[in-house]
């Protein structure tokens, strides 16, 4: 099964990538992560993907395309795999759409974790962070023992900017912009199941696992 992953930044999609990725016994792609890999590795395609980054300019699509091609041909990847982050735009799917047609592959599933803006911006507007050792809190789901202080090392708890409201509303806005068309393009191919993402993240899972079956 060939899965892409699609929603809204902090809806729980890479949370829910992870766990199709375990249960089914496939790879969870990141772009990032393969680029990193083919970087540090040194390979053609990391040096060529390295030489834009240098100069502070976007990795072409096709190259970006090439390199996750690159990554799927991988013996792990024969049953199937879980794309989380990529494509993110509409002339990104189409690029992969074109590769994949070319070796008569497709993707099978378009599962889209639907989450209102205003939950994700409540959401992560309750995160906290101890910026001393990295712990991470939710002041209604995870909450420390004291209000505002680390557990582990009694540093005073952060909202970091990542987090806050108006970055939050940024980054949706670029979502719904450039990524959310991406729910039609998949719709029209017939590979789109959309889940409610705001229940608890195992019932998210138990839908997403009636959909894989
Ligand atoms: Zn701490």
């Amino acid at each position: 099964m060939k899965i892409i992953m699609l929603g809204a930044p902090g809806a729980g999609k890479g949370t829910q990538a992870k766990m199709i990725a375990e249960k089914y016994g496939v790879p969870h792609i990141s772009t990032g992560d393969i680029f990193r890999a083919n970087i540090k590795n040194g390979t053609e395609l990391g040096m060529e993907a390295k030489k834009y980054m240098d100069q502070g300019l976007l990795v072409p699509d096709e190259l970006t395309v090439k390199i996750l091609l690159d990554r799927v041909a991988n013996e792990d990847c024969k049953n199937g795999y879980v794309l989380d982050g990529f494509p993110r735009t509409i002339p990104q799917a189409e690029v992969l759409d074109k590769a994949l047609t070319e070796l008569g592959d497709k993707i099978d599933y378009a599962i889209d974790v639907d989450v209102p803006d205003e939950n994700i911006v409540k959401r992560m507007g309750g995160r906290r962070a101890c910026l001393s050792c990295g712990a991470t809190y939710h002041i209604e789901h995870v909450p420390p023992k004291s209000e505002g202080i680390c557990d582990k090392c009694g540093q005073e708890l952060v909202l970091r900017d990542d987090d806050k409201p108006e970055t939050v509303k940024n980054r949706l806005n670029v979502y719904h912009e450039q990524t959310q068309p991406l729910i039609e393009f998949y719709t029209k191919k017939g590979v789109l199941k959309a889940v409610d993402g705001t229940v608890d993240m195992k019932d998210v899972f138990a839908a997403i696992v009636e959909i894989l079956g």
